[in-house]
């Protein structure tokens, strides 16, 4: 990238910037081993280090490239301050479920903390302290709610009227003994240890079934297969849903980062804001060099309309506090939410005891993906630990699920309707790095030119309910407003639920 650009021309996360990953090869033979863990991020990485430590024989398969997914993109607080949650799972859940839920994430903080030394990982692993703030007063009132629920759960938490950044607002909470780290660098030592430990790595390499028994089979595209006792489906959206239906249970929601060099000097600290628009601020020091990270403007995966509006949004808000001198990095991605905000982990289905799945995260991945890996690992070595039932994507709670369930369910059911009555254009009328909405054939389909001026077209439809899938003008990717799932200019699916590519059009062209 120029240094002396002042804004960056495409999208590229700063983790990878300074990290060599090793690239390993694709799975060509049908093999047999212990365990097959599926998706090569935060949660598969550790899944498979701390299994093949604990001996089992591991096979990790990679559909793209290891941390190319959600983990290469994520902002990396390390933390258990999860925006406004403990009062909410202390009304809902209850007291026991609440504290069980921090505690499992403290316990996974304190693992990677003890990981990093136990290796001596150079990940600028950095100690923070956290701060959640509100600027209105609504969201000052939830704040003392939360702060009560530190109280009742035994959660450490000070309630402070200013923060060290320059904002104006009507209350904090502040977790001290939080943190944040390159993820990147963290996992690829971790990389280095599963091979160490004689555990297999694959990349480019698609799952796309399970075959069920005592001994599930694992089925990738190239038609290789791997026998094991356990599968293990880190694949963000699972690849497997043993007809569950999660992508009833969950939705997307996608959100920007900048990382910007800054005129005056950053006081340290990790920043969210508790009411919206969403803001999140942390410090990264790259190549001597101190930036900040901005990240926040949430929305629906699909339904973002203007990216670069969201990217502007963060720029303002980081001019505002800091002055900005140069925007350095620029990112975007998207994570799961489960209706009632606690993750899913564990059994696919009830009836399967070797089929497991993680996923859910909702934006606190770092630590909810580690606390997935200790369980799994846990489970396979028979220990008993509370967390099986409070993350059990068998559960089922009325309330706050149901409500969620309708509200997510309503919005699908707009957006398809909406999607099927979208403007058309006129091939012709593309420019070069435009795409639209046209007919080819009398059908409708989705166009873009490339730079150089060759037609990309595709059938809109998603491949998953058939939604229509809307045209993500940063990215250059096609987005399901619906279930989120991801597809490229030629219609290849680069993120799920939807497990088949969009219908390429380019042939039927006059
Ligand atoms: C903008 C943003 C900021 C965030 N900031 C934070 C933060 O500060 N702190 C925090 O705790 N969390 C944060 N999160 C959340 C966190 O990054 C994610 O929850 C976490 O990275 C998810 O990790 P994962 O391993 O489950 O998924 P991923 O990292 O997405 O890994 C899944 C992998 O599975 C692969 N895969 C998918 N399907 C298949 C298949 N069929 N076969 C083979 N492989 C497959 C994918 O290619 C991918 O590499 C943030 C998220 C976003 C979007």
């Amino acid at each position: 990238m120029n240094s002396k650009r002042t804004w960056p021309e495409t999208p590229e996360p700063i983790w990878q910037d300074d990290h060599h990953i090793d690239t390993h090869p694709s799975l060509t033979e049908s093999i047999s081993t212990d365990v097959v863990i599926v998706g090569g991020g935060m949660t598969g990485i550790t899944t498979a280090y701390l299994l093949s430590k604990a001996g089992k024989k591991v096979v990790l398969l990679e559909a793209n490239r290891l941390l190319n997914g959600t983990t290469g993109h994520t902002t990396a607080k390390i933390t258990t301050q999860h925006d406004l949650i403990y009062d909410e799972l202390l009304n809902h859940f209850g007291a026991e479920k609440a504290k069980h839920y921090y505690d499992a994430n403290n316990q996974a903080l304190q693992f990677i903390r003890e990981t990093i030394d136990e290796l001596s990982i150079q990940c600028s692993f950095t100690e923070e302290d956290a701060y959640l703030y509100a600027t209105t007063d609504h969201y000052a009132r939830k704040l003392t709610n939360e702060m009560n629920a530190y109280h009742k759960l035994g959660i450490h938490g000070e309630f402070q009227n200013d923060l060290p950044i320059d904002l104006s607002i009507k209350g904090a909470i502040l977790m001290s003994n939080q943190a944040h780290f390159n993820p990147v660098a963290y996992l690829s030592a971790l990389v280095n240890k599963v091979k160490e430990q004689q555990g297999q790595i694959f990349e480019h390499t698609v799952a796309i079934d399970v075959e069920k028994g005592l001994n599930p089979i694992v089925v990738t595209k190239s038609g290789a297969k791997i026998s094991c006792q356990t599968v293990i489906a880190c694949t963000h959206f699972p690849f497997y849903d043993g007809n569950a239906l999660y992508f009833s249970r969950m939705y997307a929601e996608r959100s920007y980062v900048i990382a910007a060099k800054t005129k005056q000097s950053y006081p340290g600290g990790m920043y969210l804001s508790a009411d919206m628009p969403k803001r999140s601020l942390r410090s990264y020091q790259k190549n001597g060099e101190s930036l900040v990270l901005f990240g926040g403007e949430s929305h629906k995966a699909g339904q973002g309309h203007q990216v670069t509006n969201h990217y502007q949004a963060l720029k303002f808000f980081g001019e505002e506090i800091f002055g900005l001198s140069q925007v350095v990095n620029r990112w975007s991605a998207q994570d799961l939410f489960t209706l009632d905000k606690l993750p899913y982990i564990g059994r696919v289905t009830k009836n399967e005891p070797n089929i497991l799945i993680a996923t859910g995260f909702h934006k606190w991945g770092m630590t909810n993906g580690t606390a997935a890996a200790l369980l799994f690992r846990d489970y396979l070595l028979n220990k008993d630990t509370p967390y099986y039932d409070l993350f059990s994507p068998s559960r089922f709670h009325a309330d706050p699920s149901i409500k969620t369930f309708l509200m997510q369910n309503a919005n699908v059911a707009s957006e398809f309707i909406k999607g099927k009555l979208s403007f058309t254009k006129e091939i012709s009328d593309l420019a070069k790095n435009e795409a639209g909405i046209v007919r080819v054939n009398g059908r409708k389909a989705g166009a873009y030119k490339d730079s150089k001026g060759d037609l990309h077209v595709v059938d809109t439809t998603c491949t998953h309910l058939y939604c229509e899938v809307n045209w993500n003008d940063d990215d250059r990717t096609w987005d399901c407003p619906c279930h989120g799932s991801r597809f490229s200019i030629d219609g290849e699916v680069l993120e799920g639920p939807a497990d088949q590519p969009l219908t390429n059009l380019k042939d039927d062209l006059d």
